[in-house]
């Protein structure tokens, strides 16, 4: 594991706790899919359950694309922290005084970015090659 990685996991936390129900398992099976398929369309014979039925690689991406249209298009993970933002932040408030100054933050109340990294929802959820599909 390396800071990027942990920051992808970090993001992809951070987006599944808000995503709808079927987009993590349609996530895995597109990315099954990708690398092992591809799996055949399934009918409701096959799966019963419509949020776990497989629809094919190319209807799965046209429903990932528009799942995603509800999530933010880019998070930001501090590489220290880990924290995760959906705009792109200024600074990091100084955890030590919360703002208000102290000589942790030499009495400016946060810190300059050092380093971040700013992923793509498609991206953070799908790994690279899923997110040249879904992107
Ligand atoms: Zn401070």
């Amino acid at each position: 594991m390396n800071a990027y990685d942990d920051a992808l996991d970090a993001a992809r936390a951070y987006l599944l706790e808000g995503a709808p129900g079927r987009l993590p398992a349609l996530i895995s099976q597109a990315v099954w899919d990708l690398h092992n398929g591809p799996s055949p369309v399934e009918t409701e014979e096959d799966d019963p359950n419509p949020e776990t039925r497989w629809p094919g690689f190319s209807a799965a991406c046209d429903e990932l694309r528009e799942l995603l249209d509800d999530l933010p298009g880019s998070v930001y993970v501090d590489a220290d922290s880990g924290c995760v933002t959906e705009s792109r932040p200024e600074c990091w408030a100084c955890p030590e005084c919360d703002g208000d100054g102290c000589n942790d933050c030499n009495h400016v109340g946060s810190f300059e970015l050092e380093t971040y990294y700013e992923l793509t929802s498609a991206r953070a959820l799908g790994g690279a090659e899923l997110a040249a599909y879904i992107s």
